[in-house]
């Protein structure tokens, strides 16, 4: 991929981490006048979101994303992005458009969907024996 467009899906998820990060900014303040505050200085954003407890303290959801967020930001640093983890190959343009975090091509992903399928589908049948 070309440096104007690792720009491009550098500046777009940014801008989502950006975002992910006042969200749980808001919902950590939240939790913390709901605890009655032992917060040390909750007006200092940047100690905020460098405070190594702040991914703690916010929903798992948003951690996930987050976390996937910075993830795809190192791949970006180390040239790996848009790189398929499973099969080595491109990632489409046209799916990281729509999803920039992912790490898997479509091929890879819609095939590991399928196995997920099949064995929760085992999984169901082991467990098994009633007629629901
Ligand atoms: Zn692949």
């Amino acid at each position: 991929m070309d440096q104007e467009k690792l720009l491009f899906f550098k500046g777009l998820l940014e801008g989502r981490l950006h975002t992910l990060l006042e969200e749980a900014g808001k919902a950590a303040n939240d939790m913390r006048q709901e605890s009655n505050g032992d917060f040390p200085d909750p007006t200092d954003r940047a100690s905020l979101e460098s405070d190594r407890n702040f991914l703690l303290r916010i929903k798992d959801r948003e951690r996930k994303l987050i976390t996937k967020v910075k993830e795809a930001l190192d791949r970006i640093d180390n040239g790996t992005f848009g790189i398929c983890d499973s099969c080595g190959k491109s990632i489409s343009e046209k799916r990281l458009m729509v999803r920039p975090v992912t790490t898997l091509c479509i091929e890879c992903k819609t095939e590991r969907e399928h196995q997920e399928q099949v064995e929760k589908q085992r999984g169901t049948r082991s467990r098994g024996g009633f007629p629901y």
